[in-house]
């Protein structure tokens, strides 16, 4: 076995490997791994193409004929690129995606083999479900679940596969899945918004939500990585000494990309580009081998898919470069954590966008519309909303005064906050104009021509108004967005219901657009403007008093928060919205506990275990060492001559080692405790009591690797694994 130092030298000396070089400009190979629909038109008949693009724009069922041709021309394309196997490519509750392979191949009825793949395996398969969480929703005995083709999300190639984006299923219709109550929630606010875009605007016909991520991620050398067992088996470190240089200097965010991340990143992009991910920007964040890279937004249900492909795509070429990706919310303690902006809006088929100033006073008027109803749908869902957000791996970093609070208020940005307070002071149907466009007027109510680049950026805010698009920014770099989306999603749709229903009172009694709008408006600015909206400090102590006495939901205890979802105003909205009925979310939360506790179970007997089998004998071995110069010194000079820094040092590293074994036996006691909690809510529990003791064991583990022998400590250290590359 190598020692630690000669895995720190090698990762050292390791140079970067070459890169990726496609030899063509981006337009020549983007998305050339995909069926999309250039390919579509190429490879099907004109009936067929026609058919799946009413099958993708209008969502028309697709009929098995069309199911056959289709499946016909992409096997033709897929045989080009050397494809053997297809395989249903799905979103099951544990985390990352799924897939089962299945052969393209059939008995040809004389002995031989063809490549067959027919229009019934393009649309659905059948996994063995019973291994997938369902929460109860269908017995393992039963496992009947089924996978069915999406086809909003095209068909892409990986390696020697076809891989085709599906939701997942139980027989008896309820969601598997993230995919599908995504989609439910994409629907619902569409149609939830249209009624009142079209009284804006006629021509409308349909409305998208809109999704742009920001994937925050760090690499470790994979050396160092699998002389850690905490990374490898928790993704994160469960204990070591914070290194002397860490973000302090803030020197990373600037640097310029090390070479072997530079290769991994080109790498890295030719290949997601090629997946038709249109990757944009690339940066390093604001702690040591901390990056992001974020695509351009597209409809959120695809951008979603491309994020789960990227993350899949991430982790394997970076193995290439001999780095570890880690995508866990806080893999080193007292170093930023890593999240997933969720850059979010609305807009319609006539490339308005909602969530922006309009061209005239009326379009500014639809985007209040819109951006007020947003806000008060997080108002009323904000526990829901962090909800959303919660895991045993964000749960590090969210309240942790690097990341958004575990509060979810929203950053309006004083610009905006102004307009809002200035419309409940005038007259309903007072224009709202963008100022330098029309001569100045008293009575009106302006937003400055260069908003939309001086919208201010306060980081401390977990949902932020950024001038065109609202940044929830609580979600984790592991997490599937659509978790997120989902409830927001449902939640603006619910709200936008609502809004329209008390707008038709207004307009029925006769009054202009304008003025039944903005009637129907100020009673829920004046709810949410001293509610919801906070731009000040969301990691100060007043802030978290300040927002439990405006009532928004201050609790930080995931396993507690995970009960939001069965909580009376989810479940109506939730039915009321058709994206999630009872069964499923209890079902689901049953999941969410589940996977809590087993996180934190994991967690623990790896700490246990790595605290008696690696910290503790190097410590004693450190400490036998120590006796032994005293012993000499003893038998040399007779005494030990006031050498009383060392016998302080053994008598530090015994009383370390005894407080580590204590609380290790304390652990597998509670732990053994917590294992046999029947009900899954209080089992989550009684293991978030043990994910505080876990900070608790650190503390002894991180003073000896202060006071041990840097020869014999036996994990790579923080600055190891921090600043290589
Ligand atoms: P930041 O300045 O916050 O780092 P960027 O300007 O790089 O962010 O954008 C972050 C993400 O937001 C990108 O994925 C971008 O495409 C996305 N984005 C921009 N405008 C919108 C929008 N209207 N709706 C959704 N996402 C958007
Ligand atoms: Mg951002």
């Amino acid at each position: 076995m190598s020692s630690r130092l000669d895995l720190v030298r090698r990762s050292f000396e390791r140079k970067p490997s070459p890169a990726a070089a496609p030899g063509q400009k981006v337009s020549e190979y983007f998305g050339e791994l995909v069926f999309d629909r250039p390919k579509m038109r190429k490879y099907l008949d004109p009936g067929t193409f026609e058919a799946l693009l009413d099958c993708i724009d209008n969502g028309k069922a697709l009929d098995s004929r069309t199911a056959e041709a289709v499946a016909k021309g992409m096997k033709e394309w897929a045989l080009e690129h050397n494809v053997t196997h297809i395989s249903h490519w799905f979103q099951p509750l544990t985390d990352g995606t799924a897939k089962k392979h299945d052969a393209l191949i059939d008995y040809d009825g004389s002995g031989g083999v063809i490549e067959r793949f027919d229009g019934r395996s393009l649309v659905q398969q059948e996994p063995d479900a019973s291994s997938f969480p369902s929460g109860g929703l269908r017995a393992t005995f039963e496992a009947r679940g089924y996978t069915a083709w999406d086809p909003t999300s095209p068909v892409f190639i990986q390696d020697d596969t076809l891989c085709i984006p599906s939701v997942f299923v139980a027989y008896t219709g309820e969601a598997l899945d993230y995919k599908t109550p995504l989609k439910r929630s994409v629907k619902a606010v569409s149609e939830a918004a249209l009624p009142i875009c079209k009284l804006f605007d006629p021509g409308v016909s349909k409305v998208y939500s809109y999704l742009g991520w920001e994937q925050e991620y760090f690499l470790v050398d994979e050396d160092l990585y699998s002389a850690r067992p905490d990374l490898m088996i928790t993704g994160r470190t469960l204990m070591g000494h914070m290194s002397s240089k860490n973000q302090q200097l803030d020197d990373h965010y600037f640097g310029s990309i090390p070479g072997r991340v530079a290769a991994f990143m080109r790498d890295l992009e030719v290949n997601a580009l090629r997946l038709g991910i249109p990757l944009k920007t690339r940066h390093n964040e604001v702690a040591p081998n901390q990056f992001e890279l974020a695509p351009i937004y597209g409809e959120v249900n695809l951008s979603n898919d491309q994020n789960q492909i990227l993350m899949n795509l991430m982790e394997s070429l970076a193995r290439k470069h001999s780095f570890v990706v880690l995508l866990h919310e806080k893999p080193f303690e007292g170093i930023n954590g890593s999240g997933k902006h969720n850059n979010w809006s609305l807009g319609t088929d006539t490339g308005v966008q909602l969530l922006a100033p309009g061209k005239d006073s009326l379009g500014n008027l639809q985007f209040v519309t819109f951006l007020v109803n947003v806000l008060a749908a997080v108002q009323k869902h904000n526990a829901l909303l962090k909800a959303s957000t919660a895991s045993a791996t964000n749960e590090h970093r969210l309240g942790g005064n690097e990341a958004p609070p575990a509060i979810v208020s929203a950053f309006l940005g004083r610009t905006m906050t102004e307009v809002l307070r200035k419309l409940l002071d005038l007259p309903s149907g007072t224009p709202i104009e963008i100022a330098g466009k029309k001569g100045r007027n008293v009575g009106l109510v302006e937003i400055p021509e260069i908003f939309l680049d001086n919208t201010d950026r306060n980081r401390t805010s977990p949902f932020a108004f950024t001038g065109n698009r609202f940044e929830f920014r609580a979600v984790g770099s592991s997490a599937n967005c659509a978790g997120a989306l989902t409830v927001l999603n449902a939640a603006v749709a619910d709200q936008l219901v609502g809004f329209k229903a008390a707008l038709d009172v207004q307009l029925a009694e006769g009054k202009p657009l304008e003025v039944a709008v903005m009637d129907t408006l100020k009673p829920v600015i004046r709810e949410i403007i001293d509610v919801v909206c906070f731009d000040g400090n969301g990691y100060s102590e007043e802030w978290a008093k300040e927002a439990a006495a405006r009532g928004l939901d201050v609790n930080k205890c995931v396993p507690e928060l995970i009960s939001a979802y069965t909580a009376p105003s989810s479940v109506e909205m939730f039915a009321r919205t058709g994206v999630f009925d009872i069964r499923e979310l209890e079902a689901r939360n049953e999941v969410k506990w589940e996977t809590y506790s087993k996180k934190v179970h994991i967690e623990s007997r790896v700490m246990t275990r790595m605290a008696v089998n690696h910290i503790v004998p190097a410590a004693i071995e450190y400490k036998t060492r120590l006796l032994e110069g005293l012993k000499y010194r003893k038998d040399v000079f007779g005494s030990l001559g006031g050498r009383n820094t060392e016998t302080e040092l053994v008598n530090d590293i015994e009383s370390l080692v005894d407080e580590i074994l204590g609380l290790v036996r304390r652990m597998d006691e509670q732990r053994n405790a917590a294992r046999a909690i029947p009900d899954a809510r209080e089992r989550a529990l009684a293991y978030s009591a043990i994910a505080s003791g876990l900070r608790e064991l650190r503390a002894p583990i991180d003073r000896l690797e202060e006071l041990t022998d840097d020869r014999l400590w036996p994990l790579p250290k923080y600055r190891e694994l921090l600043f290589i590359s």
